[in-house]
């Protein structure tokens, strides 16, 4: 494992609030911040266009940063014009970021003192999606980290299972299915898709991560009395069997029961995978730290469908939540440079010498690598798309195949 530390090419913590607010239906994402806060919102947000959209930015103006008292009156100006407007909102989040953290605005204390004003109609709850230090999946980290004070609590001792994580509806829906197969009756997905129907959680609540950025909230939980269940990633079949697995040796569910409840998707699984491995095995994959998933992926492009892993980067690396990923990352006959953190010019050095034959990276890297003639892949585009589960198995394998085709075609 190597540690760098150098220039680094991110984006900030406000795109979460692009997933986030497609899974929890009656929140609304309010920016605290300035104009390129609100700029980078609408480029992340592309071309996605809502009748009512449930997020938008409070604009702070220069004559803000001439008294803080001004920037709080502002800000419960804004937020009630925009409760009165729209009734539908039962939680809002007060989203920090850099500009409202250089004037030291206390979006907690603003948190509390809108709570209070419009409860309890409204939730009002504050995180930060700020930060040039930190991966652009750490703002669903906070936020869930931010939302876990506001679950109710539960001393039922009847274990239950929690999923935490966004999960597309559609992927939920089939763990769902999957986890009462199982005979597991009591299961619930935090964020919920609603305000209104937040899991309760106590000592006898054990939760399974679905994705592996979630340091905070995870930690937010077991404060709570919840216990963590270790286990790899969700992603490809042999990751969402191995997930799947830890919850049901948790549940104490019987082997027989494991097979007839995962046996027929896991073979899906496999047949989708291997449609995709003939395009994919043997070529050389390169990924930079953008999205902290790229271990998992690593694991699942090398493992499942046979590329040759040139090197693997991260941004920060979770080794007790990782451990299941990596110990199959190190069973691999081949080994792997793993870097967490980065060092954006040693690395686009190692990569151009390396000239794999895909690179996983940010936006900001994408299209100069393109240029020079070599192939991307956004790993954004992962965390925006359904990729967990046995049944987008395949669909995980086509986003990598998929630039491999392009490039080919552009060839001929
Ligand atoms: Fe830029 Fe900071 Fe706003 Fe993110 S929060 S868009 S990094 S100014």
């Amino acid at each position: 494992m190597h540690h760098e530390r150098g220039q680094h090419q991110v984006f900030c913590g406000l795109t979460g609030i692009i997933w986030l607010h497609r899974k929890i239906q009656d929140a609304f994402f309010l920016v605290v911040g300035s104009r390129t806060c609100a700029h980078l919102m609408q480029s992340a947000a592309g071309v996605m266009i809502f009748a009512e959209p449930r997020f938008g930015t409070a604009i702070i103006e220069d004559r803000d940063l001439a008294g803080l008292a001004d920037a709080h009156r502002e800000l419960d100006r804004v937020v009630t014009r925009l409760l009165e407007r729209r009734p539908d909102i039962r939680m809002l989040f007060l989203v920090g970021s850099c500009p409202s953290e250089v004037i030291k605005l206390d979006l907690a204390r603003a948190a509390e003192r809108l709570s209070a004003t419009f409860s309890p109609r409204v939730r009002v709850v504050d995180y930060t999606g700020s930060g040039l230090e930190t991966s652009f999946t750490q703002g669903e980290d906070a936020c869930l980290a931010a939302l876990v004070p506001s679950l109710p609590a539960t001393t039922d001792t009847t274990p239950s299972l929690l999923v935490v994580g966004t999960l597309a509806d559609v992927v939920e829906d089939q763990f769902r299915r999957q986890f009462a197969a199982l005979g597991i009756a009591r299961v619930d997905f935090f964020p919920p898709r609603r305000s209104t129907e937040l899991p309760a959680v106590g000592p006898a609540t054990r939760f399974l991560l679905a994705q592996p950025f979630l340091r905070d909230t995870a930690q937010a939980l077991e404060r709570r009395g919840a216990t963590h269940l270790p286990a790899p990633f969700p992603l490809g079949a042999e990751g969402t069997r191995g997930w799947l697995q830890a919850a049901a040796d948790a549940f104490a569910v019987s082997p027989a029961t494991f097979t007839a409840a995962t046996a027929a998707a896991q073979d899906r699984a496999e047949r989708a995978l291997a449609h995709y491995r003939p395009q994919l095995a043997g070529k050389r994959v390169f990924l930079f730290p953008d999205s902290q998933l790229e271990p998992v992926l690593a694991r699942f492009l090398a493992r499942e469908l046979g590329m040759t892993l040139v090197e693997v980067g991260t941004p920060f690396l979770h080794r007790a939540h990782l451990a299941a990923d990596l110990a199959l990352l190190e069973a691999l006959p081949t080994t792997t440079r793993l870097t967490e953190g980065q060092d954006v010019d040693a690395q686009l050095d190692r990569c151009r010498a390396a000239r794999p034959d895909l690179v996983v990276c940010g936006l900001g890297l994408a299209n100069p690598l393109e240029a020079e003639g070599l192939t991307t892949k956004w790993s954004i585009e992962l965390v925006f798309s359904p990729i967990h589960g046995f049944d987008q198995a395949g669909d995980l394998a086509e986003l990598f195949a998929r630039p491999l085709l392009r490039r080919q075609r552009l060839a001929l």
